[in-house]
């Protein structure tokens, strides 16, 4: 059946893929952002079909959209991005949710959240089952971003018990692929922009802190997977559960890139976390879910789009 549906932050990474996703199921987007952390170009492509409409706005300003779906991503997400103006995540984080969650009550539609591992902190447990309550800082420099979407899920769970909003959560854990923000600082697209350029690899730290990473294809399914689900299964963790150390990424891609860059070390940034790998059961028994894109392959995409980003700046 066709839906109209909203994405919030849709200019975005993740959003873009997700747009691009359901217009092509034959849906109807509304692609909601205000350009914080993204570029129109993500969407431009988009723009031609009759079915796809943009949208610039703030999600911590109220607004109706009548719709059946909403995918509400608007955030930004990396360290560099939400601590440059830690207030202003915050308000994203819980003015923004609390803004999407009041639209779904008044329009009737059912609403997915987009939380992060983050919520976790630095966890002491390991794997992260989503019962773990998690182990977070909250006046740390991570803080507005971790207590803003922790916030913002105790907003979602209240709405859909006080007003019986239909709420979705997914805990996603760290996402890579063509159209990441080439200056978030992240770790993928710094990686892959320095093995590129020859420049040296900037391990932070001793690199033997853990991240497992999903390719943004495999995220996108679990989000519709989880949209689709008919009872609220609280949160659910979306990545995928192949942990490797940073030290390993940047081994990774010096050999796909074919690149003669040196590793070098730069200071842990404060609170980063140790280890972070999700446990999945949870999405496998109830969304039928797990990753299948590999590391090898997700990489090799992401490294095709960044060579041609590099190639364009000549
Ligand atoms: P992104 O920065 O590429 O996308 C976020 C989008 O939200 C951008 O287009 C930005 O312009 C928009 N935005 C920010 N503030 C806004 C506001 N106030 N009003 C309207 N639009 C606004 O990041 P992403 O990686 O695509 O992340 C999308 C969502 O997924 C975020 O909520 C993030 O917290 C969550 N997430 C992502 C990851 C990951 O690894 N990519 C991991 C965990 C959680
Ligand atoms: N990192 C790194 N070099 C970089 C960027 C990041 O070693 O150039 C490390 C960072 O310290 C963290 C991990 O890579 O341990 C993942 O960082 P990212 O900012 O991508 O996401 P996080 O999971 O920390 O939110």
């Amino acid at each position: 059946m066709r839906k109209r549906i909203l994405v919030t932050g849709g200019a975005g990474f993740l959003g873009s893929h997700l747009c691009e996703h359901l217009l092509s199921l034959g849906h109807e987007v509304v692609c909601l952002d205000n350009f914080f952390t993204s570029q129109r170009r993500n969407v431009e492509h988009l723009l031609d079909d009759h079915r796809f409409e943009l949208v610039r706005h703030d999600v911590t300003e109220p607004l109706t959209v009548e719709v059946d779906e909403i995918y509400h991503l608007a955030c930004p997400a990396s360290p560099v991005h939400y601590q440059r103006n830690p207030v202003r995540t915050i308000r994203t984080a819980v003015h923004g949710t609390l803004n999407m969650l009041d639209m779904a009550r008044e329009v009737d539609a059912r609403i997915m959240i987009a939380s992060t591992s983050e919520v976790y902190g630095d966890p002491q447990e390991h794997p992260q089952k989503e019962d773990y309550w998690g182990h977070v800082n909250p006046t740390g420099p991570r803080a507005c971003y971790d207590e803003g979407k922790r916030c913002a899920e105790s907003l979602t769970v209240s709405y859909a018990r006080q007003y019986g909003v239909e709420a979705r959560i997914v805990r996603i854990f760290n996402t890579y692929g063509p159209r990441m923000h080439e200056n978030d600082g992240r770790v993928v697209s710094n990686f892959v922009l320095q093995a590129l350029r020859g420049e040296p690899i900037t391990i932070y730290g001793d690199g033997q802190q853990t991240r497992s990473f999903c390719y943004v294809s495999d995220l996108v399914d679990g989000f519709l997977r989880m949209m689709a689900l008919e009872e609220d299964p609280g949160p659910v963790n979306l990545g995928n559960p192949s942990e490797r150390t940073i030290r390993d990424l940047a081994e990774i891609s010096i050999r796909l890139t074919d690149s003669r860059s040196e590793l070098v070390n730069r200071p842990l940034p404060v609170d980063d976390p140790t280890r972070r790998c999700p446990n999945i059961d949870r999405a496998k028994r109830l969304l039928e879910w797990e990753p299948r894109v590999t590391i090898e392959e997700g990489m090799g995409k992401t490294i095709d789009y960044f060579r041609t980003i590099v190639a364009e700046q000549g």
